[in-house]
């Protein structure tokens, strides 16, 4: 009883959450994202205390959701799954474009949008659940696929950050870890090397040992430098 792979037998896609107070602005790669009405639309996110989009959204009242493209770039991972908005504006590091309630969306990565206005706020503890009613929205591109969580966690092998409403620490650990002497894990993201595999996304051969990987090489999730990869 209690297997934890129940939990990854939920299915999610996975979003940009960002918004905007008074120019100030932030965001951060969610998986709670959800219609919770159809007349009026109104879409619900479930965002953690900790995260500093949380505390933006709580005063600007609005945010805006983008859906990810199945091939998101790691830089986009990276900065806004696994950085704080407290520490960098994430934003100056990509081009954007501001929604029509002057939210900053992504220009690329992104194949849909939606801004909501925040209609209801209920704490769950560690997370408040924001609803909010769709005041506006764009399909960007039809052709490509959503990303969903499943596919982010089974072919790019990343755990959730620690903020996320889903993240589990001690079975993403056993998960990733369980069955060999040393894994190397990248200590932003969670990706585990796994030699057997390799790494296609840098045509690192299956077999291949992480010792000798090119000193360039970098996580294929989040783009941390090999040197910085942990043993355990
Ligand atoms: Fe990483």
């Amino acid at each position: 009883m209690k297997d934890f792979e129940a939990y990854f037998k939920i299915s999610y896609g996975l979003y940009l959450i960002s918004t905007d107070n008074n120019g100030k602005h932030s965001g951060y790669i969610a998986n709670t994202a959800f219609q919770v009405t159809a007349e009026p639309s109104q879409i619900a996110i479930s965002c953690s205390k900790g995260n500093f989009t949380t505390d933006l959204i709580d005063s600007s009242g609005k945010f805006n959701i983008s859906v990810l493209c199945q091939n998101t770039g790691e830089d986009v991972f990276s900065i806004f799954g696994y950085k704080s908005g407290r520490d960098i504006d994430k934003f100056a590091e990509f081009e954007y474009f501001n929604s029509p309630n002057q939210c900053p969306v992504l220009k690329k990565d992104i194949i849909a949008w939606f801004d909501c206005e925040v209609k209801y706020k209920l704490d769950v503890g560690t997370h408040i659940i924001f609803v909010g009613e769709v005041t506006d929205y764009d399909l960007i591109d039809k052709s490509v696929e959503p990303i969903t969580y499943a596919y982010y966690r089974e072919v790019k092998k990343a755990k959730a950050p620690k903020n996320a409403p889903t993240y589990q620490k001690e079975t993403d650990t056993k998960e990733n870890i369980e069955d060999s002497d040393i894994k190397w894990v990248c200590p932003v993201c969670g990706y585990v090397y796994i030699a057997e595999e390799g790494d296609a996304h840098s045509e690192i051969a299956p077999g291949t040992a992480f010792e000798n990987i090119p000193d360039n090489w970098k996580c294929p999730v989040c783009g941390v430098h090999k040197e910085d990869f942990i043993a355990k």
